[in-house]
């Protein structure tokens, strides 16, 4: 099948590139390098089933040819990179689904949505299931993420209301893993870069907050079981093992050896307090569940960053 894949050259976008061309599609990438980049997809130059669109999806979509698939995975996604960008961020998750459904609708095409756990916002309910209609403030500086996202869950299911659009809805919780950014901003990468540099480890408040993290290959493996499955309704896919940050902090400074001391920085607005997938309709719709745990998961990411940073 020809997929098209927005924000292919991102984290997880250009992981999902090389699932679908390992699997023997052809994968059409599009992107605007706003958060990603070229590095990602400089193995893919010579694939014969991969071509790259320069291009920002918030304007309308040109893709010649079939198209079977389109997965929207075009967005901002980390916070500093989101409160950065607030306008690119509402705009690439309103309007760029608007041009993405269009064109999945146009070519007759199944379409993927990225969405996040960041709909649930800050929950009143614990772990979350998709059930759970979330605790946002629309007017606070994640709003623009998260009220794109929420838009854009809506806007996925209209057009299959509507329009008959073969749709499915992801909802992906924290994931971490090779490809992302050093400066990228997420806990994750922020702490295993400053433990690799001998820097302090930056905690936001006192790091009794929780995060729930999922390696990339596993979550890459719940979206494409996903996309041939034949559920429409959103779906979790995450690693239901919970830490909190301090714990993350201190796996971090173990795992690397290092006595670095922990920087406590102010915790940012409406951080969300809690976060845990409920994945019971993954297990039993996709027969998923993920199977890196953290620990091995961190080996795999602290050797990618120990290729990237500079010696
Ligand atoms: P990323 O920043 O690495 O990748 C996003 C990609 O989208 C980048 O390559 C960026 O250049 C591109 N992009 C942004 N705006 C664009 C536009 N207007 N036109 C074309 N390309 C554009 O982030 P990621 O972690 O790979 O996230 C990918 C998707 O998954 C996002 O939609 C994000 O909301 C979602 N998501 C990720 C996580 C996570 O933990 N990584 C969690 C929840 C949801
Ligand atoms: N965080 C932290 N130190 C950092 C970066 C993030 O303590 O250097 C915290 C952040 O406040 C949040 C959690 O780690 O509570 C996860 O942050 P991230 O940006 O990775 O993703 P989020 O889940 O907030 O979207």
């Amino acid at each position: 099948m020809r997929i098209v894949i927005t924000g292919a050259a991102g984290f997880l976008g250009s992981h999902l590139t090389d699932r679908f061309l390992a699997e023997g599609h052809e994968v059409v990438g599009v992107d605007n390098f706003l958060t990603g980049s070229r590095d990602n997809i400089a193995h893919l130059a010579d694939n014969p089933r991969f071509q790259f669109i320069a291009h920002d999806v918030s304007k309308y979509i040109t893709v010649d040819g079939p198209v079977g698939g389109v997965l929207h995975f075009a967005s901002p996604a980390s916070p500093i990179d989101y409160l950065q960008h607030p306008i690119p961020t509402l705009k690439v998750g309103s309007l760029g689904t608007h041009n993405a459904l269009g064109l999945a609708k146009a070519k007759g095409a199944r379409f993927l949505l990225a969405s996040t756990s960041e709909v649930y916002g800050d929950p009143q309910v614990h772990p979350q299931p998709e059930t759970y209609w979330g605790h946002v403030n629309p007017v606070g500086p994640r709003g623009v993420y998260d009220e794109a996202k929420r838009f854009a869950e809506a806007m996925t299911m209209a057009y299959h209301r509507v329009h008959g659009v073969p749709t499915r809805i992801v909802r992906i919780f924290n994931t971490y893993g090779p490809r992302m950014r050093a400066h990228d901003g997420r806990v994750v990468s922020n702490l295993v870069v400053q433990a690799l540099l001998g820097r302090p480890l930056t905690i936001y408040g006192d790091g009794s907050q929780t995060r729930s993290f999922c390696y990339a290959s596993d979550l890459v493996d719940g979206i494409y079981r996903l996309f041939w499955s034949e559920r429409v309704d959103p779906t979790n896919i995450g690693n239901p093992v919970e830490f909190t940050v301090l714990e993350l902090a201190k796996l971090v400074r173990e795992m690397l050896h290092v006595t670095a001391p922990i920087q406590h920085d102010p915790l940012p607005v409406d951080d969300p307090k809690v976060r845990r997938p409920d994945i019971t309709i993954a297990r039993s719709v996709l027969g998923w569940e993920p199977v890196v745990d953290l620990r091995h998961g961190l080996e795999r990411t602290i050797a990618y960053f120990r290729t990237v940073l500079p010696k």
